[in-house]
């Protein structure tokens, strides 16, 4: 079995345990407020995703509080500040810089984490991302979850697949470590449809992957297709088995950020499985220990 996990790249790069701390930068969503679209992904909720994110509007004030939660474990650990709400490049360069730096310069901060969607990555924008990267380690996180144009337009993620190419390529060449995210069990999609996008996501030059499955949020529009019965979730099983599936299609030196979700238990509605974060996490790693799972087993490597 072999996983290429996050947590011994922060070993590695860091040298001692480093927890994220989740904060709001107060960022929109143009997929919101009608540039691209309105109503939003179909799976996000009202608060952008970003449900453990302290909330405020000073970063700095946001920081501590979010420090104080962790604070008796993390002695000698290090953090990441972890702009998690809504598209957190999503405003004007200035505005960018003044909240990007109040976390960056902090001594406590060793790196900075920013969500964000591929079409929000405008060029002076990924010039400040380069300069922080300079001093500081920027983690740009973009929500793909599907390659499917299909899925995209059934989950309103307003964006084509080529803007995801081209934010991989802008940040590739700004040496800036960038992780997408994939849901797997979207609606309409089978199995190979979701190798499909586990296999691009890991040619696509990215650093890092997250994945966890479909989950039904009180707060998310694609409830009422649940309710509905237009729009099923995986069980556990299922999940963990095409989890392994996508692990086996990822190249080796692909680092896995995630492997389930972490829902919001009071607003999920489905699959109950996913609140259980714990037990989740012993299933797949049991499974994938039982199943000799290893990561890039199935990449095709085609040589003359
Ligand atoms: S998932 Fe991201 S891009 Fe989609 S609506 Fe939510 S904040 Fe916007």
């Amino acid at each position: 079995m072999y996983i290429n996990r996050i947590s011994d790249e922060y070993k590695r790069v860091f040298s001692c345990k480093v927890y994220k701390l989740a904060i709001d930068g107060g960022f929109s969503c143009p997929n919101r407020d009608g540039t691209c679209g309105v109503g939003g992904c179909t799976f996000c909720s009202s608060q952008g995703s970003g449900e453990f994110a302290a909330r405020g509007t000073d970063i700095s004030e946001q920081i501590e509080k979010a420090k104080m939660l962790v604070a008796q474990k993390a002695k000698s650990a290090k953090f990441i500040a972890y702009f998690q709400s809504f598209s957190n490049t999503y405003a004007p360069k200035e505005i960018l810089k003044v909240k990007f730096e109040q976390a960056s310069k902090r001594s406590d901060i060793a790196a900075l984490c920013i969500a964000t969607r591929p079409d929000c990555l405008p060029e002076d924008t990924l010039e400040l991302l380069s300069d922080i990267n300079r001093d500081k380690p920027v983690y740009i996180e973009l929500g793909l979850q599907t390659i499917h144009e299909a899925t995209a337009r059934a989950i309103n993620r307003g964006y084509p697949i080529d803007a995801y190419d081209r934010a991989v390529d802008e940040l590739k060449k700004r040496n800036i470590y960038t992780v997408t995210h994939m849901i797997i069990g979207l609606p309409g999609e089978t199995e190979e449809m979701i190798y499909e996008t586990a296999r691009y996501i890991g040619e696509s030059g990215v650093q890092g992957i997250k994945l966890h499955s479909l989950y039904i949020l009180s707060d998310a529009a694609i409830k009422e297709d649940y309710y509905e019965g237009k729009v099923k979730v995986l069980s556990m099983d299922e999940y963990i088995r095409l989890l392994a599936g996508c692990i086996e299609r990822l190249p080796e030196s692909l680092v896995i950020h995630r492997l389930t979700g972490d829902p919001p238990k009071a607003k999920l509605i489905a699959p109950r499985w996913s609140a259980d974060k714990k037990r989740v996490l012993n299933s797949i790693n049991r499974y994938l220990s039982d199943n000799d799972v290893t990561q890039g087993s199935r990449l095709q490597i085609f040589q003359i």
